[in-house]
Order: C-alpha cells, then structure tokens, then sequence
C-alpha cells in the first residue's frame, strides 16, 4: 500500500511538535512526512530566544537537530519557503522549485511581528524580535549604539527592552496604552511593575503614540503624538503579532477579518484536507500567542490523521514569567463579566502585588494575577482549573510565605485529571503513574513524562507532587547527606557549632553512622568545619577532607597541571605587581589569560613550582585568589564616578572594600560578586551571587544572581541602601545561605528552593523574623577577623610544603608534561603531539 503524503508548512515549535506527535502516533508508518521550513535552521525553541543573548546558541536551542528528521524519514526542506497552494492539484510549491503533493496539508506558519505603519520604520536600526536572526542584527547594531527604545510594553516588549540593557544599550519602553501588558495585567499592578522596571533601571514612557521614527537613514530618535521626543539610535518594534496567513488567503481558504485562518472544533480549515494549528489558526475569533495551546492543537490534529479521534476546545492562557528579574502571572479571567469579589494585596515597598478574583459567595476562584512573587501560582492555577473549593479566608492563600499562616492548599487537594504542564500536556495521574514506575527524581520525572520540559513553569509543582508522592508511598524524601550521616548540611552545620567539634572524626564517631566516610560527606563536612572555624583547609588533619583542588591549593588543569590565581580585589591592580606578575610567568614559562573576574590567570604550573611561584607572588603584596576553592571569588567592578561620566558613586572602592571583607570564606559553593557604579550595569553584578548597583540616593542589593550553566537574573533585594546597611545585609545573607544551603548549591538554586524566596529572605535579613542576625552578624564578624592567606600559611610551614611534589620520593618534575608554543604562548599539548613526543 502506498504511504500517503501529509506536508506540513512551517517548521517552527508546533510543526516541529506535530512532526513528533506523527511519529509517536503513525505506528504502521502510514504516512510521509514532509516539511518546509523558511528558516535557515530547523525548529528552535522561540519562548527561550533570549537566553541567546545570555550564551546559549543556536544549536543549544534547537528542538530537535538535524538528524533527528532524516533519521525518522521526515524530508525536511530547509531554507525553502513554501510559495504556493494549489488545491485542486492538491500541491504546494516552493520558493526553490520543489513540488510536493499532499494528502493531508497542515499549516504552521505561526505569526510575524505587527509592524505599525509609523513614518520612518524602515529606517536602519529598527529591529524585531522574533528570529534569531533578528538577535543577530540586534547585537551587531548594539556595538555602535547607546540608547534603545521597544515600541510595545506587553510581555514580549518588556523581554526585548531587557535585551537592549544587556546588550549595554540604555533602554526604553514606550507604550501606547496607560499602562504595561495592559492585555495581563490591572491598573493598580502596572503601576507596581512599571516601579519594578524602572528600579531595574529602564525608563517607561506610558500613554505615548509614536508618530514619527526619526533619522537620516541611520535611527536616530521618534516622536510622538503629545509633541514629545526621544532620541535613540536603536529601536526594536513589538507591538503584537499577525499570523502568517498569505499562502491560506492565496488559494482561498477563509481567514478572519483581522487574520487568521478560520479552523473549527478539529481544527480543520474550509477545506477539510488542510489544517491549521499554532498562531496562524484562528478559533472561535481568537489567536492563541502561546506555544501550550499550540503544542496542543498539534496532538489533536496527528491523533486525526492517524485515525483517533480528538478536539479542541479553546485553552487557558494563563502565564507565567519572570520579566527583568520579576515574577509576572496572571491566570483564569481577570475580567469577569459576572459580579465577582476582589482580594488584593498590595506592597509597594516590596514590590508585590497580588489581586485574586472569587465568585460572588466567595467559593470559587475565578481568575488572579501576581507580580514581584507568584510563588502561589500553580496552586492557584490548578484551583481555578479544577475549580476547588476556595478556604474560608482566601487571602491565605496569597499572604506571603513565613507570615505564620498554614498552606490551604497541596498537591493532594487536585484531582487525577488536573493538567500540571500544560506544555506537554501532562497530568497529575501521569506524573504519579511514573512515579510509582521508578521515576522517583524530578531529572527522571522529566524524561519519561517530558513535564516541566517546556516553559518549565509547572517545576514547582511537579516537584512538590514529587516530594509529595513519594511520601504517600512511604518513600522517605531522603535529605541525608549521605550514608555516613543521617543529617542534612545544615544539620550538621549546626551540629559543629554547638558542639565546637573541630575535626572530621570526631564528628563522624559522635553523629554519625560509623565507618570511615566518603567523597561525598568528607568534602562537606570540611567546608562546614572551614565556614565556622575558619579553620586551615590546608591543616594535616583535614587533609582527608580536601578535593584535589584544595589539597594543592590550586586548579588542576587537563594536562595535571595547575592554574595560579592570585587576588586582584576589584580588578585594581598597580603597574609595578603586573610587572611582577610578568616576571614570574616568564620564569616559570606560565601561559598568561585576563579572565573575566578581572584577574588574570597563570596556567600550567607544576606541582613543586607552586610554592615558589607563591612565595614571589606574597613577597610582591598578592594573596590567594581562592580560585580553587568553594568561597568567594571576585568582586568584579567598573571604574564608577572616578573616571566614568555616567558614574554615579565608586564603584571600584566598594568592590575592593567588599572583596577584602569575604575573602577566604568558606561556604557551600563558589561565590561571585560585582559593582557597577550606575545603572548602565558594566559589571554585570545582576548576574552575581550579590551584586551592588550604584544609585544616586546609595546603592542597590541584588541577590541569588548566576551566569554559567543556568543563569538566573538576581532578585532585587532592597534599594538605596547606604554602606554600612548595605555590608549589614550583605554580611547575614552570605551567613544564612552558608549556615541553610544544602552542599554544592550556588546561591540561585538555594534561593529558588528557599520557602517564601526573597521575601522570606528580606523577613529574616531585615526584620530579623527568626531572630538568628545577632548571631549571623557576630560568625560573620568572627571569620573576618580570622583571615589568614591560605597560601602565606603554606609556604611559611616546611611540614605543608612537603606535599608539593609530583613524586612523593623526589623533587623532580613530572616528564610526561609537554607543551606547546601558540601565539607565542604554552598550551598542552594534544593527544596528537603527545604521541609524537
Ligand atoms: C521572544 C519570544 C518569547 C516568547 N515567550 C513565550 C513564553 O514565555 N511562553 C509562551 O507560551 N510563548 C512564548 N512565545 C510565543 C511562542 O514562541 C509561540 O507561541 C510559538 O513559537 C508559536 O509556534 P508556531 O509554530 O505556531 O509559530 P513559529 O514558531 O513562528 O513557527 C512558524 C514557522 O513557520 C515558518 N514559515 C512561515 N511561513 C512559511 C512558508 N510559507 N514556508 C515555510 N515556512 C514558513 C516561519 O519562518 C517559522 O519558522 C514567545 C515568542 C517570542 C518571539
Ligand atoms: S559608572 Fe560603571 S556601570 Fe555606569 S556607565 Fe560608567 S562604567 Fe558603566
């Protein structure tokens, strides 16, 4: 039997999810599958496009590579647009000539930006943001610009004007209506977000009708209807989408009045071999801009083809986002025909403001919306899904975390059949089904459910079902540190400080569960006995506790060489050390590298060098740099209001003042830390573990930043905050996070996983709801005045220095090390060179 055709044009998220769902469904692979994709890349994944600015590529956010089509038959052609359809033939043509007849034919040609005919738009420096094309453009303009404006302040605009300040551009939002996302959001919390943006350091222009963009070629500023003016040299236009229906009203098919083609219940166009699915098909008069209901429309249609049967019947557009560092969410109807009561809670000062709307007898929940802490979301979502009987003081539920009230609602509240990830279509029966089947961890959950795959919105519920679940089948949720102690790390943190219990045995023979430790336990517990002690890694009784990094007091590098960081607070540092620096890789024949924490970097030093090499370093004033050790790293700083015209307080003597006070502590992961001096942000101290940010009244704290393999925006924390508050607060977070963080967790995750996040953290910080600051202050004020230059106590100590050697019996170097000459440097050599040594 020959197989028929089903052509799918556009291969964007839902093609590409459609493609997938085929191949799941066809199982007597009945069908060709082909696709044509006008993209010079196969599908990627559009809701995370701007993590492409923060490093990811686009490799990284492709849906599915290359292979992955031709492996499974799909005839995928790439950078061909599909130009025509001829549906008496039943044929589609294509930009580069190809012909293919269908079957079965499915529109996914998803939407393209709304551009408003403003005079001037096509002027140069005008962006979108849609394609990763349109990244690319966006960066390479950014290089030779200052200041942006995004025509737009709904959900996307707001993402795009983030964009432009991480691209180091000064950033505007302009927006028509009176407030930001007026589609999500009320009056009174577009005035709390729009606060929240603009401490973040954008400038919003409400109430504002662009008439002219002006310039000559090249953008150089817009007008607008008020008779008002910005100058700006780099706009990107987000003013809403329009479904890319031409080839559809080519060959007659009906689309809406404002776009769109028209599909019914089985999303079947007027023409019953076409379908239409994602943002180009119109339902019930509605387009659904988001990739849930889209992924949705591709399972419905597939399940058609291949002989089931299924429906679609609208879905919920309620979202979730964190926008320049704030959470945003608003889900159900916020505006309800019906009589309905409001419950709203507003705090100005903290940023937060959360509205729930009820039924008239206050039962049922009918919709609601959160801005600056939307922890309650997924719970409130599924109550309003699944239409759960509200308690009896509904504002419980919306009351901040630590506030003393108990939780009204769980996991164990929702029935079977409530949708926990709506991007993957995933229920809370399935999620428990695969639970009970063996996937008892949320990495394994993940992959044999896909929840919290996509948006990954639903995270937090998935992982407290998970926790949950696990309990109900008897299934302890294990937070040991490991075999050997039956205690959490800040179990045992508080252990060591009560008991003053110094050394690893003996907290082993007195806690823990007999035998001799492990890998696991043994680093911990040396970093909790070097955070409360400031006790001597270094020290021969915790030599068994070290990782190798620390036992060398160095980073291993791939050719058993060492890296040698000395500390340069603040990225200061005088000609007269860098001349020091020089010398001592030239006579060490060390490979030289300016890192990012404006340092710099010696690389392929020997074991029995390092001594040497350190003591000239000390003797020159330079003191470790810690780099091989889980403490603070770098304060990384602009020049500030010393040299720099936008400067508005010294960035680089607060850095060094900060990085001089937390030097050498010991915590459960690396901390990194960054100044700027304005808002401009050079330092990136928004990406940081804390990061300070200069303001005219004082200085802004941003907490629970990361870059690296998952980067996390840090949470504004307090504003304008003068020195000596700011050190105060500083100085409790690093030693609660020390004191509560589990082993190897930076502070983004521990701070993701803190009960009552920032808010919590400011309770127990600010309004000492714990009373724990005295004593966090007085251990903070303890490891600062025991300081010690972990490498100065090694090379004072001939007993310590014996370790560094390549052989335990010689002082002789190791000869399987080679290295080659490049751009006049060393670097190890490869396998290759090796063999030919
Ligand atoms: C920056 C950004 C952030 C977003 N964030 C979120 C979010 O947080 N949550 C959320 O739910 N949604 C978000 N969205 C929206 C989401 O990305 C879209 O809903 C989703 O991508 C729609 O998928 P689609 O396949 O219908 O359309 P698209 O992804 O646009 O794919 C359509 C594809 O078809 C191609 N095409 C069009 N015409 C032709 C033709 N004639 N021949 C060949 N190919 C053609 C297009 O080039 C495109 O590649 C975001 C979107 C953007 C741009
Ligand atoms: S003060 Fe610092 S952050 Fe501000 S523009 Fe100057 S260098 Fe950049």
């Amino acid at each position: 039997m020959s197989k028929e055709n089903v052509v799918v044009i556009g291969n964007g998220m839902v093609g590409c999810k459609f493609l997938a769902a085929m191949l799941q469904k066809d199982s007597e692979q009945r069908f060709n599958l082909i696709t044509f994709c006008e993209e010079p890349r196969p599908a990627y994944d559009r809701v995370h496009l701007s993590e492409y600015f923060s490093g990811k590529t686009a490799e990284d956010l492709t849906l599915q590579p290359i292979d992955w089509y031709t492996d499974n038959g799909i005839t995928i052609h790439l950078e061909d647009k599909a130009v025509s359809i001829d549906r008496e033939a039943k044929l589609v043509r294509s930009a580069k000539g190809v012909e293919v007849s269908y079957d079965v034919l499915v529109l996914a040609t998803g939407s393209s930006p709304f551009v408003p005919p403003v005079p001037g738009i096509e002027k140069e420096g005008v962006f979108v943001y849609r394609t990763i094309e349109d990244l690319e453009g966006m960066m390479e303009h950014a290089k030779s610009a200052s200041k942006a404006a995004v025509i737009g302040g709904g959900l996307l605009g707001l993402e795009a004007a983030k964009a432009t300040q991480d691209l180091g551009l000064e950033s505007h939002v302009v927006e028509f209506a009176p407030r930001l996302m007026p589609r999500q959001i009320d009056e009174a919390g577009g005035e709390i977000l729009k606060d929240i943006i603009e401490s973040r350091g954008l400038s919003v222009h409400l109430n504002k009708a662009t008439t002219e963009i002006l310039g000559d070629g090249k953008v150089f500023g817009m007008s607008f209807k008020d008779g008002s003016s910005l100058e700006v040299d780099m706009i990107v236009v987000s003013a809403g989408i329009r479904p890319r229906d031409e080839l559809a009203r080519d060959c007659g098919l009906e689309v809406g009045p404002r776009g769109g083609v028209v599909v019914d219940d089985k999303l079947q166009t007027n023409d019953p071999s076409i379908f239409a699915i994602g943002e180009v098909a119109l339902y019930n008069n509605f387009i659904y801009g988001l990739v849930a209901p889209g992924y949705n429309m591709a399972d419905i249609v597939a399940t058609q083809i291949t002989g089931g049967q299924a429906e679609f019947h609208g879905a919920d557009m309620s979202t979730k986002l964190k926008l320049i560092g704030t959470d945003v969410a608003s889900f159900g109807n916020i505006e309800p025909q019906e009589p309905h009561r409001n419950i709203v809670l507003t705090d100005p000062v903290k940023g937060t403001y959360k509205r729930l709307l009820t039924s008239q007898d206050g039962k049922q929940l009918i919709g609601g919306i959160l801005i600056g802490d939307a922890d309650a979301y997924g719970n409130l979502l599924q109550m309003t899904l699944n239409q759960i009987e509200l308690p009896e003081d509904p504002i419980q539920l919306i009351l901040p975390a630590g506030s003393g009230t108990a939780p009204a609602f769980g996991p164990a509240a929702l029935p079977d059949s409530a949708q926990i990830c709506s991007c993957e279509n995933v229920s809370k029966g399935d999620i428990c089904s695969a639970i009970e089947n063996g996937a008892t961890t949320l990495p394994a959950l993940k992959s044999c459910t896909k929840a919290g795959t996509g948006c990954g919105g639903c995270v937090p519920l998935v992982t407290n079902l998970l926790n949950h679940t696990l309990k109900e089948l008897g299934q302890e949720v294990n937070t040991d540190l490991c075999e050997h102690f039956s205690h959490t790390r800040q179990g045992l943190y508080e252990i060591v400080r009560a008991t003053g219990i110094d050394n690893f045995d003996t907290l082993l023979a007195t806690h823990g569960n007999g035998g001799r430790g492990c890998e696991i336990c043994k680093p911990a517990v040396g970093s909790i006995l070097a955070s409360v002690h400031n006790d001597k890694v270094i020290a021969p009784r915790n030599r068994k506790l070290q990782d190798s990094n620390d036992r060398y007091l160095a980073n291993i590098q791939k050719d058993g060489t060492y890296s040698v960081v000395p500390r340069v607070p603040g990225g200061e540092i005088t000609p007269e050390k860098l001349i020091v620096i020089g010398e001592v890789a030239n006579e060490y024949g060390l490979y030289t590298k300016i890192t990012g924490g404006q340092r710099i970097d010696l690389f392929g030093a020997k074991v029995n060098d390092l001594p040497a090499i350190w003591k000239k370093l000390i003797d020159a004033g330079f003191e470790s740099g810690h780099a091989y050790g889980k403490a603070l790293r770098t304060v990384k700083s602009c020049v500030g209001s010393t040299w720099c015209r936008f400067g508005v307080q010294d960035s680089t003597s607060l850095a060094i003042e900060v990085e001089n006070r937390y030097k050498g502590i010991r915590a459960p992961h690396k901390i990194k830390s960054a100044v700027s001096g304005c808002t401009r942000e050079c330092a990136e101290a928004q990406s940081k573990d804390f990061g300070i940010i200069a303001t005219e009244k004082g200085w802004n704290l941003y907490l629970g930043g990361n870059g690296g393999m998952k980067p996390r925006h840090a949470d504004l924390f307090a504003a304008d905050l003068d020195k000596e508050t700011l050190i105060k607060y500083i100085d409790r977070y690093l030693m609660f996070y020390i004191k509560t963080a589990d082993k190897l967790t930076r502070t983004s995750v521990w701070l993701d996983s803190l009960e009552g996040g920032i808010e919590h953290l400011r309770e127990v910080i600010i309004e000492d709801s714990l009373g724990i600051c005295a004593e966090l202050d007085q251990q903070m004020q303890h490891l600062v005045d025991t300081y010690h230059c972990e490498w100065k106590d090694a090379i004072e100590d001939p007993e310590k220095l014996k370790r560094f050697r390549h052989f335990g019996n010689t002082d002789e170097s190791d000869p399987t090390i080679k290295h080659i000459l490049e751009r006049e440097q060393i670097r190890p050599a490869n396998e290759e060179e090796l063999a030919k040594a």
